[in-house]
């Protein structure tokens, strides 16, 4: 069988510090921005020149939380609540034979910082670290079908649920001056029910928690309802 091997061409920041919570694909939540820093051989801006143009790029990146889990033929995608199976292929799951990822993301422009070229990025499903092997434009005139069929997710998942903050906990968020959206960003992940299927199943309060950028976040779920109870500042 052919190998071949494959250069990382920058590193993900994200908000996203965990597999938790992430959104099951881009698009969802806008305010999910985070920069690729370009790696040392492609720090230049001769690689770049003209992507200013594009308000969309592609980007393969590696599964490296998951990588080394393996894969198998069959699947069971949350989306189906967890209790179908269909083909790995047949689905965006991270068990790959190859565990390659592929995101659509909005470019918000061009940076360097500290010497570092990066491309500021938003509407990620990506964890914070992830490697990226391959960065090409988006191309409306190819790449949107307007008329594809989606199988079984035809369309975006449910933004039912509702969510509340205690007042503690919001005007916490209105003091993080650096993340001025940060409020808005918890509501579009919590509306997303980042739970695993078989928890959605039980009835009762139940207590969870996540890390985005340095906070941690718990909330309590009842029904359909977050309430957002308790959120600090890990240390940097
Ligand atoms: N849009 C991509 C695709 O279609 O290939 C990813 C889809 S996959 C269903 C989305 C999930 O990948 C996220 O919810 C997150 O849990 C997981 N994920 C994101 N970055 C990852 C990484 N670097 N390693 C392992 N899992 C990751």
């Amino acid at each position: 069988m052919a190998a071949y091997q494959f250069n990382v061409v920058g590193y993900i920041q994200s908000p996203y510090k965990q597999k938790f919570a992430i959104p099951r694909q881009p698009g969802l939540i806008a305010e999910a921005t985070g920069y690729l820093v370009l790696e040392n051989e492609y720090n230049d801006e001769a690689i770049l020149r003209g992507i200013d143009s594009f308000s969309h790029l592609w980007l393969l990146f590696v599964f490296h939380e998951t990588a080394d889990k393996g894969w198998s033929p069959m699947v069971r995608p949350p989306r189906l609540g967890g209790n179908a199976r269909k083909g790995v292929f047949a689905t965006r799951a991270t068990f790959r034979p190859n565990p390659i990822g592929l995101s659509v993301v909005k470019l918000d422009g061009v940076e360097r910082k500290n010497g570092k070229l990066m491309l500021k990025i938003s509407g990620i499903d990506l964890l914070d670290g992830t490697p990226v092997i391959d960065i090409k434009p988006y191309l409306p005139y190819s790449d949107a079908l307007p008329n594809a069929a989606g199988g079984f997710a035809d369309a975006a998942p449910s933004t039912a649920m509702t969510v509340s903050f205690t007042e503690t906990a919001s005007i916490f968020c209105q003091q993080q001056i650096q993340y001025p959206d940060l409020q808005l960003f918890i509501e579009k992940v919590l509306k997303q029910d980042p739970r695993p299927s078989y928890k959605k199943q039980r009835d009762g309060e139940q207590s969870y928690g996540m890390t985005l950028y340095n906070y941690n976040i718990k909330w309590t779920v009842n029904g359909e309802h977050n309430h957002v109870t308790e959120i600090h500042q890990l240390p940097e």
